[in-house]
């Protein structure tokens, strides 16, 4: 029997194949349906031609479900790849985001799960493995889209080892995967294997809620192992690298826009220890997760299994889901660890300026760190400062920063005062310099001449050091004598 949604007749509507995603069986509806346009058949489903048709997460899902007489968890967790964030996301806006997705309410949905603040890109492209378009033609008779080939960060059949084949998304054309001779199989010791196998086992195989702490507790433990941490601290810059060197052209360049989009930031992977509760993407853990331990089932039996050992950053975090938030509670975490304004800065992304104020803010003494760092060096410093030395002279002299010299001066501010009459006092110097030399080879010039050649000295002695400039000058040409030059010139 016809099923009449929106006043339109639904007929023929295709059954889901095993793993195919909603958008591909909107669109083979689409095919069949005898519908002009994608909108045509957005309005037939749903009433709204403009609903979010998109590939992860689709609004229809409500009207789909109603469709095929199925439940919308069915749909949920056998067609779309929203189970891939259970894991690593807290409990309560799980749940959330999956209300939204059942209201149909498609981008509420990924702003619950943080994808919006993360600002992780998705995938503007579908992928197929064309080896198992063949076989899904065999056994189905038909082409159509995998979720297990859409993937955040995947880029090769965990199954056949074959670069996935990508096409871009386009919002109003439906797309089907094309037939292709051509498959391109790598080893399974190339890390784009490891990386996509990793993803994928870590999708087909966890559909719990892990604890966020335990989680890092269960890395921490590991990086102890391998030096990475101590008792105190995990250290953040080595373990960059380290992680950076493991996953090779997969960390420099993937194929995977949601990927590059990690490993681009310097917070990374500093942000999954500071902000323990906030809930980070998958993919930020799997990099983590495939350097640390042999898969994804040997972290899981390390997690079940741990000592009761906790990881030191696992600190109270700041309560919001906000980025910039959590980026700077990051910078506050440096701060307080003793950490310049400069690096702070540079790890969070944030500029010096706001990190500064979020020192004052939080009363961080950050003016007279110096003194605690440097000690009697201080008073070095601040000797070189009174007899006008430049900051980065100084700075270089006593290997700091120039920010630290700038400390020390800021906390003197009648220094900076007599350092103002020194530089004065030495530009002055340099001008008079200047001024006498030309004098001295041009001695028969006109003090008109003398202007003309010598005229950055001059300008500036005339502004600050008048009367010693005219009693340098040859005498003033008599008035009569200057109208005779003039005339003689021409
Ligand atoms: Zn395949």
């Amino acid at each position: 029997m016809p099923h009449a949604l929106h006043g339109h007749a639904i007929t023929n509507f295709p059954r889901p194949c095993p793993d195919e995603t909603l958008y591909s069986l909107f669109w083979r509806y689409h095919r069949v349906s005898g519908l002009p346009t994608i909108k045509d058949t957005l309005q037939a489903l749903t009433g709204h031609p403009y609903l979010q048709s998109g590939t992860e997460f689709p609004s229809y899902i409500p009207d789909l479900a109603a469709v095929l007489n199925l439940s919308i968890s069915e749909l949920v967790d056998n067609h779309t790849l929203f189970p891939f964030f259970m894991p690593f996301t807290p409990k309560d806006a799980y749940e959330k985001s999956l209300e939204h997705l059942r209201n149909g309410r498609a981008e509420s949905s990924r702003k619950s799960l943080s994808l919006v603040a993360n600002r992780l890109s998705t995938n503007d492209y579908l992928q197929w493995c064309p080896v198992c378009l063949e076989e899904d033609i065999g056994k189905f008779g038909i082409r159509y889209w995998h979720r297990k080939h859409q993937l955040p960060g995947l880029t090769v059949c965990p199954n056949h080892a074959v670069i996935l084949h990508q096409a871009s998304w386009k919002r109003h054309k439906a797309q089907l995967p094309l037939e292709d001779e051509y498959s391109d199989v790598i080893s399974r010791n190339d890390k784009q294997y490891v990386w996509s196998n990793l993803v994928s086992e870590y999708f087909h195989s966890c559909r719990c809620q892990l604890n966020s702490a335990r989680v890092l507790d269960t890395y921490w433990i590991r990086l102890k192992k391998l030096n990475l941490a101590n008792e105190h601290q995990i250290r953040e810059a080595e373990l960059r690298e380290e992680l950076k060197f493991f996953w090779g052209d997969i960390w420099e360049e993937s194929t995977a826009i949601s990927l590059n989009s990690i490993t681009k930031r310097r917070l990374y992977p500093a942000c999954l220890f500071y902000n323990n509760k906030s809930s980070h993407h998958p993919l930020k853990h799997l990099l983590m997760v495939g350097y640390l331990f042999a898969g994804w089932s040997d972290f899981l039996y390390f997690y079940h299994s741990g000592k009761n050992e906790v990881c030191p950053n696992n600190t109270e975090p700041p309560d919001t889901e906000n980025d910039l938030k959590s980026h700077k509670w990051l910078a506050l975490k440096e701060l307080e660890k003793g950490s310049s304004l400069r690096k702070a800065a540079s790890i969070t992304g944030l500029s010096v300026t706001t990190v500064k104020s979020i020192a004052r803010r939080n009363q961080i003494p950050v003016s007279v760190r110096p003194k605690k760092i440097y000690g009697f060096i201080e008073r070095s410093i601040w000797r070189q400062l009174f007899i006008g030395k430049t900051t980065q002279e100084i700075a270089r002299f006593h290997k700091v920063s120039v920010g630290s010299v700038e400390q020390i001066l800021k906390a003197h501010p009648k220094t900076t005062e007599l350092r103002k009459r020194i530089r004065f006092y030495r530009q002055r110097q340099t001008k008079r310099n200047l001024l006498i030399a030309i004098l001295n080879k041009n001695q028969s010039h006109t003090r008109n001449k003398i202007r003309l050649i010598a005229n950055s000295p001059y300008n500036w002695l005339f502004r600050n050091d008048k009367s010693w400039l005219y009693s340098q000058l040859p005498d003033e040409t008599p008035r009569n004598k200057r109208h005779k030059n003039k005339r003689k010139a021409v």
